[in-house]
């Protein structure tokens, strides 16, 4: 049987997803939070009668990832709501790893050296490459010969020309430290660029696409002829697009100002930046989208300076790269903001028609959080919504790699 387990380890969380390949059904999927406290939680979703998801939640003491994937392990293989008879069931485990640096220009098979260099890119994603190395060993221990596959966040953005990825900075501080653009949310702008193509029945070679994908997390992408040329995100995830909690691109003068006028430590600007701003920030409201434009329509300003600034900022980045791809044949929305708000969608492509975009309105209120086109029929520019999912691109990739090294 042709199954991947997926899995995403973050600081205090495991997501996890069990595909097969053959019919890119998901056969279960869930999520287990409050990873090192006693009462964590493990949310459980599986497939029943080849249509329905059952729901279980369970509460339990899970002190590291490694009880957090055998926990995982011991639901999809339960005697009552199991979907495998056991872990032979399983063909391989993709990871989703967040940092590549330079070196992975694509998914890895997972061997020591690998390893090793996820953990070298440590000092490049503090909050993530530690846990995903944990997921990762945790696998090796607990379901040995059972072959892995890193599938980095970076590596679909390595493509980058050098003229997009450096950084005005001295030039000693890329080569001892390191200090490029890199891009994030690779395997979400590479999965919704290829399914663009696909349902325009395109090579990708053959288009010019700009990816929205907005979610608490945002990044834009200029995909041309299939490869990323440019992305929004950068040497960190905080540049580019406002977000929920985070900035975006602002004038890092800004923040040693605050420092000395507030007397604040570096951890006290990081979290102002990371954690205190976007959405949140600006609106006093919530980082959440949906809960932000509610009070927008109330009538609350700051909310509506917030939604203004995030259509504005997406409006800005759409310009820029259709300018540096020398024109666009699509422009498309992705994640939870993108696939969600019909409204958002509606103010981003406002007045573009210079540009070639006509949102068609009723288009776009049919589509909803569908896939489809959403332009008008005579729109030079298509405009379209196309639902990421980076778990069947995690899970096809992970196939493909572990059959190429067979062959081999
Ligand atoms: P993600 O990080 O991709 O899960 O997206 C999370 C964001 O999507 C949050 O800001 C949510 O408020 C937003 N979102 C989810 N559903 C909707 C919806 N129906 N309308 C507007 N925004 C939504």
């Amino acid at each position: 049987m042709k199954n991947i387990l997926v899995l995403n380890c973050g600081s205090s969380s495991v997501k996890y997803e069990l595909l097969n390949i053959k019919s890119s059904s998901v056969l279960a999927k869930g999520l287990v939070e409050r990873v090192g406290m006693e009462d964590a939680v493990l949310h459980y979703h599986f497939l029943k009668d080849d249509s329905i998801y059952d729901d279980i939640k369970l509460v339990r003491n899970i002190p590291t990832h490694r009880e957090a994937i055998q926990f995982i392990i011991r639901s999809i293989e339960d005697d009552e709501y199991g979907v495998i008879e056991d872990m032979n069931d399983i063909y391989g485990i993709g990871h989703r790893v967040v940092h590549g640096g330079e070196k992975y220009t694509d998914s890895v098979y997972i061997t020591k050296e690998v390893k090793n260099d996820i953990k070298d890119y440590i000092p490049l994603a503090p909050l993530h490459n530690p846990h995903q190395l944990a997921g990762i060993e945790a696998c090796e221990e607990l379901i040995p010969d059972h072959p892995q596959v890193a599938v980095f966040d970076t590596a679909f953005h390595q493509t980058m020309p050098e003229a997009a990825y450096m950084y005005a900075f001295p030039y000693d501080m890329y080569k001892k430290f390191g200090i490029r653009k890199y891009g994030f949310h690779g395997t979400s702008h590479k999965y919704v660029s290829q399914r663009t193509a696909a349902i325009l029945k395109k090579s990708p070679e053959d288009l010019k696409i700009i990816t929205c994908h907005l979610g608490n997390g945002a990044s834009i992408c200029a995909v041309k002829n299939g490869k990323s040329v440019d992305t929004s995100m950068g040497f960190t995830p905080l540049a580019g697009l406002m977000m929920g909690t985070r900035t975006g691109d602002f004038d890092p003068a800004i923040l040693l100002y605050i420092m000395n006028k507030e007397a604040l430590s570096l951890s006290e600007a990081n979290t102002m930046i990371n954690r205190h701003s976007g959405l949140y920030g600006v609106s006093g409201v919530s980082r959440d989208f949906r809960e932000v434009i509610e009070k927008c329509h109330n009538g609350h300003k700051r909310a509506k300076l917030a939604v203004d600034m995030f259509a504005y900022r997406i409006r800005h980045y759409i310009g820029a790269y259709a300018a540096i791809m020398n024109g666009v044949d699509v422009l498309v929305f992705t994640a939870g903001i993108g696939e969600n708000s019909v409204e958002l969608r509606e103010i981003v492509c406002k007045d573009m028609d210079y540009m070639g975009i006509e949102l068609d309105k009723e288009k776009n209120e049919a589509c909803g959080a569908g896939e489809g086109i959403i332009s008008s029929a005579g729109s030079p520019v298509r405009v379209m919504c196309v639902p990421t999912n980076e778990e069947l691109l995690i899970a096809e990739e992970t196939h493909n790699i572990i059959e190429s090294k067979k062959e081999k």
